[in-house]
């Protein structure tokens, strides 16, 4: 029988690759090879063009404001496929840099930009810059769960119709100021959080690659229960570090 797979596309190694983002792409690629399913990771630089309707899965990572930019003007051109994709139910998961691209204006470089108003988010220029640990709790799955990571960033952003990624429990998150972290719309998935996020966060990763498999499949493929114990220690470990009373 021929093995089901998933396509995974990783935008722009080369633009945006900070704090070990690229370790989210190892995340999705072995927990679908430990589960005997097929996967194929297409890279693309800042000028390629980009065929959506071949990608299961997306990845956009954060990276300096001038590296985002370029990603910025690069996604603009393809901005139509990139809704197209986003629209039927692509996964998409975007990482600190790229998460505020997605909105409709995000400062960079000093000066205001339109973004790709893919979903209903805006970005304003924030006084400080806010560098740390984050903790969060989330309903994606269904359940009530942590999430950690690390932010650093100082554009402050704020949701509009979109669904909080998650409530901070300590850190930043979006703006510092509502308490939400990240933003939700369909199957993407924003959020500061670096670290890289998947490895950190087992259960977010095989949310993700559920729902990818969902929309490719039609049908809800069961992810077999992996040995987590080292992702789930270096998770609680974070969890009990920042949340002591
Ligand atoms: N360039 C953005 C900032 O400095 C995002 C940086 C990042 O991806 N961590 O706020």
């Amino acid at each position: 029988m021929e093995r089901k797979k998933l396509v995974i596309g990783h935008l722009f190694p080369d633009l945006l690759n900070m704090y070990s983002d690229g370790g989210n792409i190892i995340t999705l690629k072995n927990r679908l090879l430990w589960r005997d399913f097929e996967v194929e990771i297409r890279e693309f630089e800042k000028d390629d063009v980009i065929d959506f309707s071949v990608l299961d899965f997306v990845f956009l990572g954060g990276g300096s404001d001038r590296e985002q930019l370029l990603a910025c003007e690069n996604l603009k051109k393809q901005q139509l496929a990139l809704k197209e994709y986003i629209e039927s139910d692509g996964v998409l998961l975007a990482v600190c840099g790229g998460y505020p691209l997605l909105g409709r204006s995000c400062p960079l470089m000093e000066e205001m930009h339109e973004g790709l108003s893919l979903m209903d988010i805006h970005t304003e220029a924030g006084e400080e810059r806010v560098i740390g640990n984050v903790v969060i709790s989330t309903d994606i799955t269904g359940e009530e769960m942590p999430v950690v990571g690390f932010e650093n960033h100082s554009g402050k952003t704020y949701i509009g119709a979109c669904r909080p990624f998650g409530r901070v429990r300590y850190g930043h998150g979006n703006n510092s100021e509502d308490g939400t972290c990240g933003a939700v719309y369909k199957n993407v998935v924003g959020t500061y959080l670096h670290g890289p996020l998947l490895p950190k966060n087992p259960r977010l990763a095989d949310e993700l690659l559920a729902r990818a498999l969902r929309r490719k499949y039609g049908e809800d493929l069961s992810l077999s229960p992996l040995h987590d114990a080292a992702e789930e220690a270096a998770q609680d470990y974070i969890i009990k570090r920042f949340l002591q009373d």
